[in-house]
């Protein structure tokens, strides 16, 4: 087995079976985005606990295997964790749960939940 059969593996596991699809009853954090180039497109729902952290999760969207797997993936990352180690996920640890190499036409694809989750993070801060 390749290291390319591993990647695909790997993307083909969470995009034929996405962890956490659909949507939430009650989120506190809802947000989307979309990756032009690509036709990508993601939504976010959180909800968080009186401890600050992510209870419960979903997402929606549709676009490339990339961008569907890596939501998907990113998922099962942020369940649990409190809002404030969401806010220093970086793009490379975003690429690195993502695992696949992604050249450089695909990383934006990789990268669209990241950014997705970004944004939310931002509203709900400021709502205070
Ligand atoms: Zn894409």
């Amino acid at each position: 087995m390749t290291d390319n059969d591993l990647y695909r593996e790997h993307i083909l596991d969470h995009y034929g079976h996405p962890r956490n699809r659909g949507h939430l009853d009650d989120p506190d954090i809802v947000a989307d985005a979309d990756e032009p180039s690509c036709g990508d497109q993601v939504r976010l729902e959180l909800a968080v606990n009186s401890d600050g952290r992510v209870q419960q999760v979903a997402f929606e969207g549709e676009g490339c295997m990339i961008s569907m797997a890596s939501a998907s993936i990113l998922t099962e990352h942020i369940e649990g964790r409190s809002l404030d180690e969401l806010k220093s996920l970086t793009e490379d640890d975003m690429l690195a749960l993502v695992d696949a190499p992604v050249g450089s036409s695909r990383r934006r694809c990789a990268l669209l939940p990241l950014k997705v989750l970004q944004s939310g993070l931002r509203m709900h801060s400021e709502r205070g």
